[in-house]
């Protein structure tokens, strides 16, 4: 059997006891799902976006779409992705498909997990997430987070083994329930990371954190800042330095110690005049009301 042919679904349960679970799985201390990477997870490897579309019912149901919304951009803060919602109402999974849906939220709920809130076939593509709305719930972005967490890789946290399941209220996963937890949690972001965070994806807040810069590129002003707040703009010449606020303080430099020593030094723009190597100190500046350095850099 082709792998991608396997299709599990898991269900965000709000009751105690479910009585006709058709595939039971002992998820207590799992945290990934089987069967990864999905072709959801390999097409976001590939351009960095999740997309969603909702039915008719989704659409028109209270605040759910602009929840879902919400969701999306919370997970996008956290992951680095790209969310875009695909316009529009669709009714049937291939429809959705061939809109370039990566994920339907279907809220014509068919009655497959009686004891659920919402439940996703995450390992098809594309994702279809189902959503009981005959609950009435004001808020559905705890289900919503919890199921596109199933969609990035993530297992179950609440206890299900033995065939029946009960929330656990974990604060520190958007993957239990009855805590009305809907963001991924460090913990969330961390196992996601460990699974796709590889140099050259998508996957930017997976990145480790760059090495502090001292001098930074701004590229913006084409310059070299350094921590004192002085910078530096090459030129095809030799440079010109900034003071921290802004004012220009080197120049043209000239290396000219064979033919003139005098010479072999830097322009100073405040001064309007030559400053030797080896010239050192600072003077106060009425203008801009600093202290510029006289150190020829
Ligand atoms: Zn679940």
């Amino acid at each position: 059997m082709n792998r991608w042919t396997l299709v599990l679904v898991l269900g965000l349960f709000v009751s105690i006891a479910l009585e006709s679970l058709t595939r039971v799985v002992n998820a207590d201390h799992l945290d990934f799902l089987p069967g990864l990477p999905t072709p959801a997870i390999q097409n976001l490897l590939q351009d960095g976006e999740r997309t969603f579309c909702v039915n008719a019912a989704a659409n028109s149901y209270p605040n759910f779409v602009s929840q879902l919304q919400q969701t999306y951009d919370s997970q996008q803060a956290k992951l680095g992705n790209g969310n875009r919602q695909i316009l529009g109402t669709f009714e049937t999974v291939q429809a959705a498909g061939t809109a370039g849906c990566e994920n339907w939220w279907n809220g014509r709920y068919d009655a497959f997990c009686s004891g659920c809130a919402c439940s996703i076939h995450y390992a098809a593509w594309p994702i279809q997430t189902n959503v009981k709305l005959s609950l009435g719930y004001v808020d559905f972005r705890s289900c919503q987070g919890h199921e596109e967490g199933h969609a990035h890789g993530l297992h179950e946290q609440y206890k299900d083994s033995g065939g029946s399941i009960a929330c656990t209220q974990r604060l520190d996963t958007v993957m239990d329930c009855g805590s009305g937890v809907w963001e991924l949690q460090p913990r969330d972001v961390n196992l996601i990371c460990d699974l796709y965070g590889v140099a050259g994806d998508h996957f930017h807040a997976c990145a480790p954190t760059p090495p502090p810069c001292d001098p930074c590129w701004n590229p913006v002003t084409e310059r070299w800042v350094f921590s004192d707040g002085r910078s530096f703009h090459p030129n095809s010449g030799c440079g010109e330095w900034f003071s921290a606020k802004n004012t220009k303080e080197w120049s043209v430099c000239a290396y000219n110690w064979d033919a003139d020593p005098d010479l072999d030094g830097r322009f100073n723009e405040v001064m309007g005049d030559w400053v030797a190597v080896g010239a050192s100190g600072s003077f106060y500046h009425d203008e801009t009301g600093e202290w510029l350095s006289l150190v020829v850099p």
